[in-house]
């Protein structure tokens, strides 16, 4: 009998197999550089990506490789690429598809970081992106013009409490020829598999829930291996290569064809690589994402509903809660849970929140999220600082609002020290 493994079994065993050389059941740390070719025709046939091996780890290592082969079950691709931080992971996933001159349609509602990288920085490379109310789907479809080369949102938005309409993303994508990509970083495949709602790519950032316990910086994409490259707007994926002789990658490829052109293009020339020793902790957070996303879940709608009824709380967005506009699209996109990461805002105004983030002792003041500790931050004074007060707003981060990143400890704690401090706060 074969059936297909459930999430909760692809997490621990999913890229996985016993090390052939030594039979170590834990996927080993391959920490080397180089490996050794059986022979020179071994070694040319590597290099023309006539035979699938590991050359440099640049471009592949083994340990790199289980995580990938994990990323890529998980979601439900057909393929995936690390590389060493969710920023990388971004521009991994749009560089064959960019060139000088295009653009890319993106949700507003977006991690502040990603705000910066898209309407600053790649601008350096001639790109350039067009923000939209990805609930507004006509102003979506208005933004879309002949040098679109991608749309991109996020599953659940950070700073949470939004959850984007995938399948009406999706749809629009496909009828203009262009592929839909998902940051999947607050959801984690567990709550929210992008690729069944029509998603062509999915970003993570391996740095927040995925590892889980803030330890390393990674990123991932996973390729859906569903899109048609050879629609005539992406020639670096449908047209001759002249650094691989010629090769065609969507010919020679089919669905691994963006797989292969991040690894042979994009990491052995941008040279984003995750390391082994920051996939090897990947691997042993992603062995437990379903308990830890349950527990995140269930602590974040505790502590939400308590800052909901509680007088000094102007308002709380979190997706999981009844009360929220998103709560409809939840039931679609993330029924198992809407993650914990949510904002609430202080009647008391911006002063009371700088004073609550300093009285917090449990919940740690930090710029991450997705840790096993709760953390607290206020954006508009940090994460979200760069951007304009429009653009905060339009962010879901206004000068009045608190983020929270809700953690593994006893819900009771949690909302003890968030009392303490809110008093504290003069709140
Ligand atoms: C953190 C984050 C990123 C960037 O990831 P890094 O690993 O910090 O580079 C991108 N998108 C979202 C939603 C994030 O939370």
């Amino acid at each position: 009998m074969t059936t297909t493994p459930d999430f909760e079994t692809l997490q621990i065993h999913a890229g996985a197999r016993p090390d052939p050389a030594t039979g170590a059941r834990q996927v080993p740390v391959y920490q080397t550089t180089s490996y050794v070719f059986r022979d020179a025709d071994h070694a040319a046939a590597l290099f023309n990506l006539q035979e699938v091996g590991y050359i440099y780890s640049r471009l592949t290592n083994p340990t790199v490789a289980a995580l990938q082969e994990r990323m890529a079950a998980l979601e439900g691709g057909a393929g995936a690429v690390c590389c060493s931080s969710g920023h990388g992971a971004q521009i991994m996933a749009l560089f064959p598809l960019m060139g000088p001159g295009l653009n890319l349609v993106s949700s507003s509602r977006l991690y502040g970081g990603t705000v910066t990288q898209f309407s600053q920085t790649i601008k350096r490379f001639g790109w350039s992106a067009k923000f939209v109310d990805t609930d507004d789907l006509d102003a979506v479809e208005a933004a879309i013009d002949e040098n679109t080369r991608a749309l991109f949102c996020e599953s659940i938005a950070n700073p949470g409490g939004y959850i984007t309409d995938l399948d009406a993303l999706a749809a629009i994508a496909d009828r203009h020829g262009i592929p839909l990509i998902v940051d999947n970083t607050t959801a984690t495949p567990y709550l929210c598999r992008p690729i069944e709602h029509g998603a062509t790519l999915v970003v993570h950032s391996l740095t927040k829930y995925l590892t889980g316990n803030g330890t390393v910086t990674g990123g991932c994409i996973i390729d859906s291996g569903k899109f048609d490259w050879s629609n005539g707007k992406f020639p670096a994926m449908s047209e001759p290569e002249p650094a691989y002789h010629g090769l065609k990658f969507h010919e020679t490829f089919g669905p691994l064809a963006f797989t292969f052109n991040s690894i042979a293009i994009g990491l052995r020339d941008l040279g984003m690589t995750l390391n082994p020793q920051a996939a090897h902790y990947t691997l042993l957070g992603i062995e437990t994402l379903s308990l830890r996303m349950e527990k995140h879940c269930a602590n974040a709608v505790k502590v939400a509903e308590w800052l909901e009824k509680d007088p000094r709380v102007g308002s709380v967005t979190y997706a999981g809660l009844p009360s929220s506009p998103y709560h409809d699209r939840m039931a679609r996109i993330c029924p198992k849970g809407a993650s914990s990461l949510f904002t609430f805002s202080l009647k008391a105004g911006y002063d009371a929140c700088v004073k609550l983030i300093d009285n917090v002792n449990l919940l740690s003041h930090v710029a991450n999220l997705g840790d096993t500790r709760s953390l607290i931050i206020h954006s508009a004074s940090t994460t979200h600082r760069q951007l304009s007060e429009d653009q905060q707003i339009a962010a879901g981060v206004a000068p009045d609002v608190v983020r929270l990143s809700i953690g593994l400890e006893n819900a009771d704690d949690i909302i003890a020290d968030l009392d303490q401090a809110l008093d504290k706060a003069g709140a």
